[in-house]
């Protein structure tokens, strides 16, 4: 209700939007109305020929208001409108969620769901993440760019691939990365970014995948691994950043703790591999070195900082095959993935690439995958191959940690997941 807002006391304004709450009191009826912007509650006297119409009205029907802006301590915002006309422009039947609904039955309402305080706030602070993102890339001098979704060979492993129906063709997916597609864009327009969709028919049901995620990728000629993770704190700063600056309301509707946000500034942590392993059998998790860590380990993880931490040196088993390998160190790879704090773990995943073809080929091989199948990508080290980095950021996950969600179901408006593809 911010054109409300704005309006001097006493002056007539008009207003469209829908009922979020309706009760009767005697002499008036109070309408709380909502828009994109907010609510504001609406009063109309007995006295005023619409006041049966106005009591009739059913949560979520659409309304047209004209009213006088008055003080009103009690209502919310401090503001009301008085009404001097009236007029329903859709009597909603029974809305179908009331108080204390489970979180299952509104996943099942969706479309209707999202048009709660709460998903507007969430979807608001989503709206900020992405814009921002691009903003910052604009920035930086990146290029935005766009990546095929149908692609035939696997960048994250084969497990996860969703395999489609291309006419008579075997062997077509649904990409879970644009990253190979990136890294052949560099060698012409040197730092490229794309905000696109990946597929991962993940059957690790955490609170943390879906099946069709917000992946935010970049890439970049010449960089070293260390300006990559320079690159990604200064990304995640900003965004933090600019939901504090442009979102407070929505962050205190969702009762967000910001000041564990404000302290999101470069630099953030960075512990080995190592270290990390060993922080993690100090709280009896029993890994053995060159195991990848799973939720519950980066939940445990995190929790001990109290802002983003990078992970580094992950071993090279644990690692996709176009990691490069540390030449000083050549079991653990020059990789990172960014862990948010308070229990929320990765959302980051990222590293310097293998530049050199014989490397490629001997990881291909070492990792047991068919060299034909990644004859392309193999290609880019033939022709002028140049040392270079990048990362993936998943923009759902993101939102999940800014807003301090609990699932990340909540993050997206239409969550895809293993057993939710409706509405
Ligand atoms: P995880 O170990 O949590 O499954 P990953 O190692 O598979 O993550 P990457 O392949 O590095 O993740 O992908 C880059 C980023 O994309 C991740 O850091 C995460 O933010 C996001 N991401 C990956 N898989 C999913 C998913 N299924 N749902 C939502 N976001 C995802
Ligand atoms: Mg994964």
């Amino acid at each position: 209700m911010e054109v409300f807002e704005k309006q001097p006391l006493g002056s007539e304004v008009a207003l469209r939007g829908w009922v979020y709450r309706v009760r009767t009191q005697k002499e008036h009826v109070f309408i709380i109305l909502r828009d994109a912007t907010g609510i504001i509650q609406v009063v109309v006297d007995s006295s005023s020929p619409f006041f049966s119409e106005a009591e009739n009205v059913t949560i979520e029907s659409s309304i047209h208001v004209k009213g006088i802006v008055k003080k009103d301590p009690r209502a919310p915002g401090g503001l009301e409108l008085r009404a001097t006309d009236f007029k329903t422009i859709s009597l909603a039947e029974p809305f179908p969620i009331t108080k204390g609904a489970s979180r299952e039955f509104l996943l099942d309402v969706r479309h209707l769901w999202i048009r709660s305080r709460r998903m507007n706030a969430v979807l608001k602070v989503r709206d900020e993440v992405f814009r921002s993102l691009h903003e910052f890339f604009r920035k930086k001098g990146f290029l935005e760019v766009q990546a095929p979704m149908f692609i035939t060979a696997a960048v994250e492993g084969g497990a996860s691939l969703f395999e489609v129906d291309y006419f008579d063709r075997k062997g077509v997916y649904l990409t879970q990365s644009s990253q190979f597609y990136l890294e052949a864009l560099i060698f012409s327009l040197e730092k490229v970014y794309t905000v696109a969709p990946s597929f991962r028919a993940e059957k690790s049901r955490t609170r943390r995948h879906l099946t069709e995620f917000w992946h935010a990728e970049a890439e970049m000629a010449w960089y070293t691994f260390k300006e990559l993770l320079e690159l990604e704190e200064e990304l995640i700063s900003y965004i933090v950043d600019q939901v504090l600056e442009n979102k407070r309301k929505e962050l205190e509707l969702l009762k967000r703790n910001v000041t564990l946000l404000e302290n999101v500034k470069p630099p953030f942590y960075r512990i080995s591999y190592d270290e990390a392993l060993e922080i993690l059998s100090k709280k009896g998790f029993q890994l053995k070195w060159g195991e990848d860590f799973g939720a519950d380990e980066e939940r445990a993880l995190t929790l001990e900082f109290d802002k983003p931490v990078f992970v580094y040196g992950y071993p090279e088993k644990a690692k996709a095959f176009y990691h490069k390998n540390d030449p000083k160190r050549p079991e653990v790879t020059l990789s990172a993935d960014l862990l948010a704090p308070e229990g929320y773990g990765e959302i980051i995943g990222g590293g310097e690439r293998i530049e050199n073809i014989h490397e490629l080929l001997e990881k291909i091989k070492k990792f047991g995958l068919e060299q034909s199948q990644y004859e392309w990508y193999i290609d880019l080290r033939r022709y002028g191959s140049v040392p270079h980095s990048g990362f993936g950021l998943g923009l759902d996950r993101l939102t999940m940690w800014i807003c301090g969600l609990d699932h990340i179901v909540d993050a997206i408006p239409f969550p895809r997941t293993i057993r939710r593809i409706y509405p």
